[in-house]
């Protein structure tokens, strides 16, 4: 009993300068978003806050607002902690996270060349791969992130964020984006305004692939591109064409495949935009 009560003190010391909170509870701030595996949530503090998200200082805009996401196997709980101005105790929010099920797809009787890649394209692979980590990595004062984001193209939804695949029974990286089944040469339109950092004209997984910082660490991929309109470092508003979607790298077949990421956590694109608007039935072109 004593010790239990001892222990409990300790805790209640080591956490002792922090107020336990709701979100309801902290005074000014809004959180618009679930708490949910592959969710991004945007964040409204009053002006002068400072905000941790998992012990990570977000960059918070003059205005109060930030973005945080949680990756594809978030377990939580999630811990968002905010420093009000003219108020010492930081405010502590230790939040679950909801965990969902991914769709599992397995292929079997597959070459394996097309399992494991070839030894003569790793390194390729790991170029590729080291030049998309440096282009998530960008943490700038962008604000794109805080616009209502719009679907880059539309057609019928054929490949959701999550997936596991299991080829020839081996499992192989899920699948993070959201596939819009659109004819090679559909315009592509950023989705939210923000800066080009990765024009890329032929990755071996990805093809021709594209990548737009939108700020804070949230950003969005393009792959599989038959042709790119924008250059890195080019300023994109929202609806820009940026692109014209393809089947180029290792893709199955025509379609967009849309990515978005918060610095390296995988966050689902699709949670983003409004529903896919209604496809209108194939018509014949004069
Ligand atoms: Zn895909």
């Amino acid at each position: 009993m004593m010790i239990r009560a001892v222990a409990g003190l300790l805790l209640w010391v080591a956490t002792g300068i922090a107020t336990a909170a709701a979100v309801d509870a902290v005074p000014g701030l809004v959180l618009d978003g679930k708490w949910q595996q592959g969710a991004v949530l945007i964040g409204q503090a009053p002006v002068g806050a400072r905000v941790w998200f998992d012990g990570r200082e977000l960059r918070v805009t003059d205005a109060g607002r930030f973005v945080f996401g949680l990756h594809r196997d978030a377990s939580g709980p999630a811990e968002l902690k905010l420093q009000l101005p003219g108020r010492a105790e930081p405010y502590v929010i230790r939040h679950a996270v909801e965990t969902r099920e991914y769709k599992i797809q397995r292929i079997d009787g597959l070459p394996q060349k097309m399992v494991t890649p070839p030894a003569e394209v790793l390194e390729r692979i790991r170029a590729d791969q080291a030049l998309v980590r440096k282009a998530r990595d960008h943490d700038s004062a962008l604000e794109g992130f805080a616009e209502p984001f719009e679907w880059p193209c539309t057609g019928r939804i054929s490949g959701v964020f999550g997936s596991q695949r299991i080829l020839n029974g081996e499992p192989r990286q899920p699948h993070y984006g959201v596939d819009v089944a659109v004819p090679v040469g559909t315009e592509v339109r950023a989705p939210a305004g923000g800066v080009v950092t990765l024009a890329h004209p032929d990755m071996y997984y990805t093809g021709a692939t594209l990548m737009i910082d939108h700020g804070h660490g949230l950003s969005s991929a393009f792959l599989h591109l038959s042709k790119l309109l924008v250059e890195e470092g080019q300023v994109v508003e929202r609806g820009q064409p940026i692109a014209l979607s393809g089947m180029s790298g290792r893709a199955t077949g025509p379609h967009l495949d849309w990515r978005v990421n918060w610095f390296d956590a995988r966050v689902d694109a699709q949670l983003l935009v409004p529903p896919m608007p209604a496809q209108a039935s194939p018509s014949t072109t004069p």
